[in-house]
């Protein structure tokens, strides 16, 4: 059966005019779609573009160029009216649950909000029964309604956040780093709830984090994004068995192994220097200035967003036909 695109993202760019002729490229050209169903993962460092991307995707930020498409409609086209309508089948999930979530108000409140908003219920008992079934879902229980969020751990306030979330009947969640702040053992209990409700509702989700740990459990396909562009798109097997892209191999380079033999006999990559500011982007390949393999062409030339394997594209000159015939570079792949 035909894969149905829920998402298009053509060409999409994001740039914050700072003033004193400062522009902040916070996202430059990038191409990807999201199947209906699927769990995307959008992955790079902080200020590589990926939240600003969700954001744009919901319309919360204006696009500089390119386009969102959902179901085939132009998100940055639409009416407010129209706008409004379509984040009932749009939501997000933040990162940090305490603050996205009111203080104030009681979880009821929290989970009804969305709901009165968009005027769901006629009746306030029907309402209410819906929180509770929102809460029993995400695994807590109703006598947790009148209870407000500082009395719950952080697990617990994020299965709070995504209760609010699926309050709409939501179709697709932009999950903007919803384990981050989490410790390990509570991330995988939250994972696993998002796959649970995946499969119980058929939801699509654009699952955003900063590294590739955790982000293997839960998506279909990733794309690696650097300093506002995207590197590397494949599915997830093939990023974790053959990551093309040298930031990519970095990145899994510094994920943790249990076992103690094979940790200490695999090769890392340390990328050295900091993350240079999208204000100022290096020339040519953004990454060159942080790359072990970088060449002479990385510097002029911005490399081409290339199919190198069926359903794997990678932005870098080591895969460009051209330059492999005069580079001085062998890929490095497997590295783990
Ligand atoms: Fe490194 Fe050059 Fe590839 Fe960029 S294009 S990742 S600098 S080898």
């Amino acid at each position: 059966m035909a894969e149905e695109k829920i998402l298009e993202i053509k060409n999409l760019k994001k740039h914050f005019n700072l003033g004193k002729n400062q522009i902040l490229k916070a996202v430059n050209d990038v191409t990807f779609h999201v199947n209906k169903g699927e769990t995307f993962g959008l992955v790079g460092e902080s200020g590589c573009g990926k939240s600003t991307i969700g954001r744009t995707i919901i319309g919360l930020y204006n696009k500089t160029d390119g386009d969102v498409l959902f179901n085939g409609e132009n998100v940055h086209d639409l009416s407010e009216k129209e706008l409004f309508k379509l984040r009932q089948k749009m939501q997000m999930i933040f990162q940090d649950p305490y603050a996205s979530l009111n203080p104030r108000s009681t979880v009821r409140e929290v989970i009804s909000e969305p709901m009165e908003v968009h005027k769901l219920y006629k009746t306030k008992k029907e309402q209410n029964e819906r929180v509770y079934q929102l809460l029993e879902e995400v695994g807590l229980n109703r006598d947790h309604a009148n209870r407000y969020p500082h009395e719950f751990s952080g697990g617990q306030r994020q299965r709070i956040g995504i209760a609010r979330a699926l309050a709409l009947n939501p179709d697709f969640i932009i999950a903007d780093e919803p384990i981050s702040a989490l410790d390990v053992s509570v991330q995988a209990q939250v994972v696993n709830l998002l796959k649970q409700l995946q499969e119980e509702k058929g939801l699509t989700f654009l699952f955003i984090a900063h590294d590739l740990s955790m982000v293997k459990q839960i998506s279909d396909r990733i794309g690696v994004m650097y300093l506002g562009n995207m590197v590397e798109l494949t599915v997830s097997d093939s990023l974790y068995e053959n990551p093309l892209h040298p930031y990519t191999q970095a990145l899994l380079s510094a994920i943790p192994i249990p076992d103690p033999d094979i940790e200490e006999s695999r090769e890392r990559i340390i990328l050295e220097g900091e993350l240079p500011s999208p204000i100022n982007p290096p020339s040519g390949c953004v990454f060159r200035t942080r790359c072990p393999f970088a060449m002479g062409i990385c510097g002029q030339e911005k490399p081409e967003w290339q199919e190198v394997e069926e359903n794997h594209f990678v932005a870098c000159h080591l895969y460009n036909e051209k330059v492999k015939k005069d580079r001085r570079h062998e890929p490095v792949v497997n590295i783990r």
